[in-house]
């Protein structure tokens, strides 16, 4: 057997993306440490492996980039990707001109990738063996003995049996979740949604689905293509990602209450529902049936998880072992980026003899509300998928809020700062926990809206970045700001508080009439109130400003209404 020690620092069990990217984390951050990663696949990822996860978003980008030193690879060998962009309901599909188009325009000033997984996976293993990491392929983990200084691991390598010794065990084998299990912390989520996914050898350019120079001239030639586009209408949206193997993945996800997984879930299934659903991508992708790759199902992959780490017996889990919610803003490497933060600054403090059992609470803790307070995002969403104006506006809040504050407070290492977490999180009043409510309100605001909400729009053109507070946060993702993080927080949730006022204002104006310059606390307005300004009593009111609301008008599609 190819090894050098059968007592380790770290054994790190399943070697996909997450426990890959964590051997190299804790691997920079301590070069001797004795570290295995013991996967299950034999030998080397397939390039253009059958992997989800190809499409990553500005906080997993950052930390592929610039925590692990992976820029220089990334520009190399994987595409850049022009952001998430988003085509909605038309009644007239066929035409891919008539669809509210929601996307970035111009070349995003913070990066991120299309990576594919195979060639990334197999890039990570060799620099990760470069610097002495031990990976062992054909090695499946079977059980482990939890002890008092060092914990002894069972895995079958070529089919026999080995029982090796680490202080740490880090669990990264996704939805086999061996931690998971073993402890008896499986949670499920209450978000069912089914997705099926293939690749195609060869490429969908979206650009060149019109002849129409209007809409061709929207954008630079070329930044179509390399988006992550999603094709949405009630009740699903349907993938088309480009890959550097010159590949294309294509997924469909969908509620199963609006579409039954029965209706798409084999590879002839699927085009035929895209031939109801999405006649145009149907048509381009039936004449390249015989380039397909590969396809494979996925049925009520959402999961939570009730535990994250362990301080005491000193284990972790990370990626898809933990929780999985929904790929829609492709979060799963945001996740991953934050749950081996946490874990790799964990064991590091415990192998330099820090006492890591509260810092230990503290992260679970940190992780497991991140997980809830995403869920709303995605939680019965699937409904509104149908309405653009909705989706328009739900997508910008979205995106507004985890500009804002979670990718703020990756990139300026917050997740492990205590007083950090201790100033946003720790009282009812503070930033972190309001934040959390008025999200909740914002999620509730939109389904409130959908009964009301009827019109179908078409032909227009969004950019996310006409939005000076859009492009206000996204400039200042990667910016630090040392002790004022904390400040600028605060601040970002009183823009978000306006934000949300000033929506809210909208859209009782649309469907109640109420005046424009209706005075709203956005932490508890109310849709369904009734048609008197039900907040006119508040204590809170969040005071209007000229700018913001230019912003929620450039997202407006109804006729604009004069302030009183
Ligand atoms: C439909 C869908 C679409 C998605 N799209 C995106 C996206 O666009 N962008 C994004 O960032 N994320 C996306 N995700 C999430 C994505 O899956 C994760 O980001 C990422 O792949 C998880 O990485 P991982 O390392 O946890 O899992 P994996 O990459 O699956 O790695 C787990 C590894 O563990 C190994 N293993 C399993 N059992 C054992 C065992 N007993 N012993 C040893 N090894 C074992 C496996 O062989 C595998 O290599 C998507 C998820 C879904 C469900």
């Amino acid at each position: 057997m190819n090894s050098t020690h059968t007592k380790y620092d770290v054994i790190i069990t399943g070697g996909g993306l997450a426990g890959l990217t964590l051997a190299l984390q804790l691997k920079q951050g301590h070069p001797d440490l004795r570290l295995l990663v013991l996967e299950r696949r034999k030998g080397e990822a397939p390039i253009a492996a059958h992997k989800v996860g190809e499409s990553t978003v500005e906080l997993g980008s950052y930390y592929l980039r610039e925590v692990l030193g992976l820029k220089a690879y990334l520009e190399e060998f994987e595409l850049p990707k022009h952001g998430l962009r988003f085509f909605f309901k038309s009644n007239t599909k066929e035409d891919i001109t008539s669809r509210v188009e929601l996307g970035p325009r111009k070349w995003l000033p913070t990066p991120s990738h299309q990576v594919d997984r195979g060639t990334l996976e197999n890039h990570l293993i060799q620099l990760i063996q470069s610097l002495g990491v031990e990976f062992l392929a054909d090695a499946a983990v079977r059980d482990v003995e939890f002890g008092k200084d060092y914990h002894t691991l069972t895995f079958t390598q070529n089919k026999e049996e080995q029982k090796w010794q680490c202080r740490w065990i880090a669990d990264a084998t996704s939805r086999f979740s061996f931690l998971k299990r073993k402890l008896g912390f499986q949670k499920s989520m209450d978000h069912a949604v089914n997705a099926v996914w293939w690749r195609l050898k060869g490429v969908i350019d979206i650009d060149q689905w019109s002849e129409d120079e209007g809409w061709k001239h929207y954008l630079t030639s070329g930044l179509r293509y390399l988006s992550t586009v999603h094709f949405l209408d009630k009740g699903y949206w349907v993938w088309v990602i480009p890959l550097g193997t010159k590949n294309t993945s294509i997924g469909i996800v969908a509620d199963p209450d609006i579409h039954p997984f029965e209706t798409f879930d084999t590879y002839e299934k699927s085009l035929n529902w895209l031939k109801t659903n999405e006649p145009l991508l149907y048509e381009k992708l039936s004449a390249e049936s015989e380039n397909k790759l590969d396809f494979k199902i996925l049925k009520h992959f959402a999961h939570d998880s009730a535990r994250a780490y362990d301080g005491t017996d000193r284990w972790g889990v990370t990626g898809e072992a933990g929780a999985f919610l929904d790929p829609f803003y492709s979060p799963g490497t945001d996740l991953i980026s934050i749950s081996n933060t946490l874990l790799s600054d964990l064991i590091l403090r415990d192998l330099k003899g820090e006492d890591v059992q509260l810092r230990a609470e503290i992260y679970e803790q940190t992780y497991l509300s991140l997980v809830k307070a995403w869920i709303p995002i995605y939680q019965n969403k699937y409904q509104l998928m149908g309405s653009s104006q909705i989706m328009v506006i739900k997508i910008m809040w979205d995106w507004a809020i985890y500009w804002a504050i979670p990718c703020l407070l990756f990139t300026n290492k917050g997740f492990t700062d205590l007083r950090v977490l201790q100033k946003l999180f720790s009282s009812k009043d503070s930033v972190g926990q309001k934040f959390g409510r008025l999200h909740e309100q914002m999620q509730k605001l939109f389904l409130d809206w959908l009964p009301l909400e009827k019109q179908v729009f078409s032909n227009r053109y969004i950019d996310p970045f006409d939005l000076e507070l859009m492009r206000d946060f996204q400039l200042t993702i990667e910016e630090q700001f040392g002790d004022s993080l904390t400040d600028k927080v605060t601040k970002n949730l009183a823009i978000l508080e306006k934000l949300a006022a000033e929506i809210f204002r909208h859209v009782s104006s649309e469907v109640h009439h109420t005046s424009p310059d209706l005075k709203v606390n956005p932490y508890t307005m109310d849709l369904n109130a009734s048609e008197e300004n039900p907040t006119e009593e508040d204590t809170f009111i969040a005071e209007r400003e000229a700018a913001i609301t230019k912003d929620v008008d450039t997202m407006w599609f109804y006729p604009k209404k004069e302030m009183a």
